[in-house]
């Protein structure tokens, strides 16, 4: 029997260079491999043109580049696009790419399912499947990339509003949110590797404030990404208290907001940025109150943070409604007026959330990514001075 094709998209630098020792290549091999693959998109080793014939043969034999097949692709209006990728076994999940004036994100996802079970979300309400690998994880970014490259909307974007130092490299995607379903810090090593090619000039070279692990809080694995790979990070918290964060988000039994907070503190050093980003999705009568506003600014009293209000998305049967705007408009209010930083999530794409509940009759209750992705905008400001910090912040705020 033939042993099975190894992924290439599963190596990080580092890996693909012992991969490439192990069959008696040159180091050189590995980085033109990272480039070929991530760089140019290229899957069909035949076309690597540069590669010796009796390496192309080697790896025909021995490896592919596989990324996750698309279910669906679905583009919305204002150039959304969400694609529904096959994981196997009945399951499925979602990347989305959010196009902006100044950015164009990509919101992916870590695992199939997810167990820690928010109250509020339904992916941890369909349970836990399986772990990505790190090549679906970064086969998201790959695929969206390389398709997008072709997309004459992605395309006008980056034309009409270049990034700064990207002009001539072609790529549509500048910022990657691990923001879809999953808990990254849960599929720690093959996150990890995923972020590692994200910000290698040899594959993707981003910088590290352009990508974003989003966190319901596994403190020992937020004191690992520190040292591993520090990227932007943003903390689910969606509670002031532990007795109601106990019930929205579980893990905080294991992992209680003073362990959090604390993690959250010794991060900032490493952090890209000189702030985290919390994350509180508003939902009616249950954490929106005047008195819970003032008690997370107690919380978070002497803690360099952002703080971005989702509102959240509703789905049957989940037992919650999304706050008012003016209920939101008036807790960003209470916190702005204390000297906080706090944004409102925008909600666009409306037809594709139209989509979405389509998509949702298609491939029943296998993914619900949604809004989640949607873009930190709709800045408000500050009403008071900001401190010396927190213009800092505003000056970093779009590198
Ligand atoms: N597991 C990670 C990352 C994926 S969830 C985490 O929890 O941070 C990404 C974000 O979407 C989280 O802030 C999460 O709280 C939020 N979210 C989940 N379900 C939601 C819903 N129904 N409406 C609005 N936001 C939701
Ligand atoms: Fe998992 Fe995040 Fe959903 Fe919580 S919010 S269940 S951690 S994906």
């Amino acid at each position: 029997m033939t042993s099975p094709r190894v992924n290439l998209l599963d190596f990080d630098a580092d890996q693909m260079a012992a991969y490439v020792a192990g069959l008696n290549e040159k180091p050189f091999r590995a980085k033109q491999l990272l480039q070929w693959i991530h760089q140019r998109g290229v899957s069909n080793i035949n076309d690597m043109s540069d590669l010796a014939k009796s390496f192309r043969a080697i790896l025909l034999e021995k490896a592919e580049v596989v990324s996750l097949p698309v279910i669906n692709d679905q583009c919305a209006n204002d150039g959304t696009r969400k694609w529904l990728l096959d994981v196997g076994a009945g399951n499925a999940v979602e990347a989305v790419y959010i196009p902006e004036d100044d950015r164009g994100t990509l919101c992916i996802s870590s695992q199939a399912g997810c167990a820690v079970n928010c109250r509020f979300c339904s992916t941890g309400r369909q349970g836990f499947s399986r772990n990505l690998t790190a090549g679906e994880i970064i086969g998201q970014l790959w695929f969206a990339e390389h398709l997008l490259r072709n997309d004459p909307l992605a395309v006008r974007r980056v034309e009409q509003y270049p990034t700064p130092g990207w002009e001539h490299t072609g790529r549509v995607i500048s910022n990657v949110v691990l923001m879809g379903m999953g808990e990254p810090l849960l599929n720690y090593d093959n996150v990890v590797t995923a972020l590692r090619l994200m910000l290698d000039d040899r594959a993707y070279g981003l910088s590290r404030r352009r990508v974003t692990v989003s966190t319901s809080g596994v403190v020992p694995m937020i004191d690992r990404l520190a040292q591993d790979c520090p990227v932007a990070l943003a903390v689910s918290l969606h509670a002031p208290n532990d007795a109601l964060r106990d019930q929205l988000v579980p893990l905080n039994q294991k992992y209680p907001l003073k362990e959090l907070l604390a993690a959250c503190e010794r991060y900032l050093p490493f952090a890209p940025r000189d702030f985290l980003t919390f994350e509180y999705c508003m939902l009616d009568g249950v954490n929106d109150s005047d008195a819970q506003a003032k008690e997370l600014i107690r919380l978070l009293n002497g803690i360099k943070c952002k703080v971005n209000l989702i509102p959240f998305n509703p789905f049957p049967d989940s037992g919650l409604k999304r706050s008012p705007p003016q209920r939101i408009q008036a807790f960003a209010h209470i916190l702005l007026n204390a000297g906080m930083v706090a944004t409102v999530r925008k909600t666009r794409g409306d037809d594709i959330a139209a989509a979405c509940g389509q998509l949702a009759g298609d491939v029943i209750d296998r993914t619900r990514v949604r809004e989640r992705a949607m873009h930190d905008t709709e800045i408000i400001q500050p009403e008071a001075q900001p401190v010396e910090w927190l213009k800092k912040l505003d000056s970093n705020f779009d590198d």
